[in-house]
């Protein structure tokens, strides 16, 4: 599965993402730090902005964040790992390549640093207070526009979480891939 979706992205884009690595790819993070999250999503050579397959404006398309990231959609989703956070808690593991990809791309979701070093505990505790964090401009864009521009629908207080799951249903009955 996650070979095709490589295979689907034939921008070259990403290049440097191959989330097969798994640990292999952490330690490349390490080195990268928060270079990668601020330069993903940027405007960096303009063959990434050209990519949106989903209609939507790809400055702002939360689908194209989720599938280019270069990380797992189903757990940058929330359906491979949110399950399991509360009892992760308390590990003290190093993170696993899924876990510091899930943090990796949520601390590039709000502007905020990535700190490799962390617990599977640790990165379990962050990841899901950024999940109730609020709703971002790019989620509130993407629901707007995927809604047939009717923004009265989203609630003022709509969750990080919130805003994602209501993109995933909205994008399932809509068919588009990803969700
Ligand atoms: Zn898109």
């Amino acid at each position: 599965m996650q070979a095709d979706d490589d295979q689907r992205h034939d921008d070259g884009a990403d290049r440097d993402h191959d989330p097969t690595k798994g640990d292999t790819h952490a330690a490349s993070i390490r080195a990268s730090r928060t270079v990668s999250v601020k330069t993903r999503g940027a405007d960096a050579d303009g063959s990434v902005m050209a990519g949106c397959t989903h209609g939507l404006d790809p400055t702002w398309c939360y689908l194209c964040r989720v599938e280019d990231f270069g990380v797992d959609p189903q757990v940058l989703w929330g359906v491979a790992l949110d399950g399991d956070l509360s009892d992760l808690e308390r590990s003290g593991a190093p993170m696993s390549g899924q876990m510091a990809g899930y943090l990796r791309f949520l601390a590039g979701e709000f502007e905020l640093g990535f700190d490799p070093t962390f617990t599977q505990g640790e990165a379990a505790t962050v990841i899901a207070s950024f999940l109730i964090e609020p709703a971002t401009a790019s989620q509130l864009q993407t629901l707007g526009a995927l809604s047939g521009g009717d923004g009265d629908q989203v609630e003022p207080d709509l969750t990080y979480a919130g805003a994602r799951l209501r993109i995933r249903r909205t994008v399932a009955l809509r068919g588009l891939r990803s969700a």
